[in-house]
């Protein structure tokens, strides 16, 4: 079996698209910045997307959907999305053989062709809140493209609500950041600082954006999710207005907020190793993989093979789901079977050979520290879900561990950018500037602002202006 993984000390990119061939999550597609999702992605896909589909419903959220093609002139009537959009959109112009009378967008985002159905169906302050959800692919022709990272066709969920006051909208955008950390650390075990970007970071058209940023294990940030405060921007463009309680007429509030397969980036960028990827158990499609072992036929049919599925059906009962695999993989050697399950990043591995038949045990291997453990037959399914616990607990804490090394301050921007080139990680500074500010210490440093983290409430000297009462501000050099 081919172990062909760059190191990642080697070269980072590299490891990360050798970890992607050897899981066998993506593939490039005949379309430069287009991917293939192949069924072992897909099924991650699937699992992420439960976990949020489950989250958004519990709080109220509805799925709907909408049209991939969007008037060209939808566009343009917010003038920050379209100016911020453009250069990114796929443009369809002619259908049926025919040039259109009006060009078609793909839609980078639906902010627009929703905002235009909500004007229809709201009319009074009964008709609110509308806390749809869209599951769809999205399209922005990315000049450098990455798999699952930035690619020009990914998939997402976008959030759409609309709402009779300002308080309200505002409520929405924090409560949707606040599922989306929930998710990303108690299931994705990826710890995140929630915070609102800078003016030069926000979606094009919102008032507010927040964020969710990661730090990959090359100490690089990731934004793994954002949520937009919109105002009355795109109810002012697309006339979204309702009676309100008074019979006064009033622009709707709206918000958007979403996710999308990039987390699948971030997972593979915050865990893996140089021997494959590692999931944390509570995203992984398979949690648990089975391998009974033996050359011998009539003990794996008679004896090992029955035993294996017995465990199986204990421990899916046990997880509420198909969440283990028993391997059958009889052809290959037990070294490639078990380096099978590695290279895919299952969390937990059981091996059942003759001895531990003959000892009534099962042999446990962790993917996250490789450590084993002989399990008694009848303790199998408590002890694997402690180990299972303890996997995600570990994951998680080792990512925070090291994302707290890694976090430095800054208060010039001499002392930025030495940081930023001799260490990398995150910086956290006072900043006050402005957006054409933004753009200097990135072409001087190559850091952004990723966010003004919002548990951290501390003021200061902004470091590039001396302006008082700067918000704290994390700077770092980001996907
Ligand atoms: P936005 O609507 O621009 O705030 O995007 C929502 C989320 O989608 C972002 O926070 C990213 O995590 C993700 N995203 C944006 N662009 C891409 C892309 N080209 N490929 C994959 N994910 C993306």
């Amino acid at each position: 079996m081919a172990r062909n993984i760059t190191p990642k000390e080697t070269d980072y990119s590299q490891w990360y698209l050798d970890i992607i061939k050897v899981a066998e999550l993506a593939d490039y597609a005949p379309v430069r910045g287009c991917m293939v999702i192949r069924p072992t992605g897909y099924s991650l896909w699937e699992s992420i997307q439960k976990h949020f589909d489950d989250a958004f419903k519990e709080t109220g959220h509805v799925n709907a959907y909408f049209p991939v093609l969007i008037p060209n002139s939808f566009l343009e009537k917010e003038a920050e999305h379209v100016e911020g959009f453009s250069p990114e959109c796929a443009v369809v112009t002619h259908a049926g053989g025919e040039l259109l009378e009006e060009p078609l967008v793909v839609r980078p985002t639906s902010e627009t062709v929703i905002g235009h159905m909500y004007s229809k169906w709201i009319q009074s302050w009964r008709d609110l809140p509308i806390l749809i959800n869209q599951w769809a692919n999205v399209m922005r022709w990315e000049k450098r493209p990455r798999l699952f990272l930035r690619t020009s066709e990914f998939l997402w969920q976008e959030g759409h609500t609309a709402h009779a006051t300002e308080e309200e909208a505002m409520e929405e955008t924090l409560k949707m950041l606040e599922v989306y950390r929930r998710i990303m650390t108690e299931i994705l075990a990826i710890p995140v600082i929630v915070g609102e970007k800078t003016a030069g970071e926000r979606f094009p058209g919102a008032v507010n954006t927040y964020t969710c940023e990661a730090m990959m294990s090359d100490k690089k940030a990731l934004q793994a999710g954002t949520s937009h405060f919109l105002g009355q921007n795109f109810s002012r463009a697309f006339d979204i207005q309702f009676q309100n309680q008074k019979g006064e007429q009033e622009y709707a509030w709206t918000t958007s907020w979403g996710v999308s397969t990039r987390l699948i980036g971030a997972l593979i960028m915050t865990h893996s190793d140089n021997d494959g990827l590692i999931l944390p158990p509570r995203v992984a499609p398979v949690q648990v993989a089975i391998l009974p072992i033996s050359t011998n036929d009539s003990v794996m049919e008679e004896q090992l093979l029955p035993r294996a599925l017995e465990f199986s059906d204990k421990l899916d009962q046990m997880l509420g789901g198909r969440f283990t695999f028993v391997d059958k993989q009889f052809h290959m050697r037990p070294g490639d079977r078990f380096f099978y399950h590695l290279q895919k990043g299952v969390p937990l591995r059981l091996e059942l050979g003759e001895k531990d038949l003959a000892a009534g045990t099962v042999r446990a291997v962790r993917r996250d520290t490789g450590s084993k453990e002989d399990i008694p037959f009848e303790n199998v399914p408590l002890r694997v879900k402690a180990l299972l616990e303890d996997i995600h607990k570990n994951l998680y804490t080792r990512a925070l561990d090291f994302r707290i090394a890694n976090t430095f301050s800054a208060s010039t921007l001499e002392e930025l950018k030495v940081i930023v080139e001799e260490k990398g990680g995150f910086v956290e500074t006072y900043f006050a500037g402005t957006p054409e500010e933004e753009k200097k210490i990135r072409e001087e440093t190559g850091a952004t602002p990723r966010c003004m983290p919002l548990n951290d409430t501390c003021t200061g000297t902004c470091f590039l202006t001396g302006k008082p009462h700067a918000r704290k501000t994390i700077f770092a050099k980001a996907y």
